[in-house]
């Protein structure tokens, strides 16, 4: 083999190797964000069937929510629970973009687009002005980052699994983020848990 030829080789194995890595890091940054969405839906008690990298036609991943109650709806319900269920949803939109955004060090507003897009439909549900659905939405974005912040570790290995194991279902999700706590503040027993946030409706404080 003349030297030329070998260099090409190297050169062509080197850019496979190249185009290996950045897909690599690719599917690395679409686990972060469908981790995001995953760990805040535990973190926010709203469950989710399962979270996944593999691709579709129209998505590179997804976390898949659960169907709101059919007595739960925001066009008609003004109850504590369905708000506060709208709430939780709207953070779920943005913690996708926000982990991916602390990964990759960059916003990819295209990617996210349906994400916000989702996230201003349910929040103007909220409010009754424009002035006031641009301060929540900027309130409901800080609080999404301190979470994302918060549970870095959490998203950090749920991002891990998705990689190995592609599609996680809901229940190891939690699995996954209730370990990671453990080893995080050294519990060792079983006594760590989300503590759900309690809202009951028409009922006074006892
Ligand atoms: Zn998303």
């Amino acid at each position: 083999m003349s030297t030329l030829a070998y260099n090409e080789r190297a050169e062509r194995y080197q850019s496979l190797e190249g185009r290996q890595q950045r897909r690599g890091r690719e599917l690395l940054r679409v686990a972060y964000h469908e981790a995001g969405h995953a760990v805040a839906a535990i973190v926010e008690n709203r469950s989710f069937r399962s979270v996944t990298i593999v691709p579709t036609e129209d998505a590179l991943g997804s976390c898949s929510a659960s169907r709101w109650p059919r007595n739960s709806n925001p066009e008609y319900s003004t109850d504590l629970l369905t708000l506060k269920r709208l709430e939780s949803d709207i953070i779920v939109f943005l913690a996708g973009h926000i982990a991916e955004k602390h990964f990759s060090g960059r916003n990819n507003w295209v990617g996210s687009s349906h994400d916000r897009r989702a996230a201003a439909d349910y929040a103007s549900y909220l409010v009754g002005s424009d002035e006031e659905l641009a301060a929540y939405q900027e309130w409901l974005w800080i609080r999404t980052e301190g979470l994302v912040r918060v549970y870095q570790q959490e998203i950090a290995t749920l991002a891990t699994s998705l990689l190995t194991e592609k599609t996680i279902q809901g229940k190891r999700a939690r699995e996954i983020f209730l370990t990671t706590q453990r080893s995080k503040f050294g519990i060792q027993s079983a006594t760590l848990d989300v503590k759900p946030l309690k809202i009951r409706e028409g009922q006074p404080d006892d």
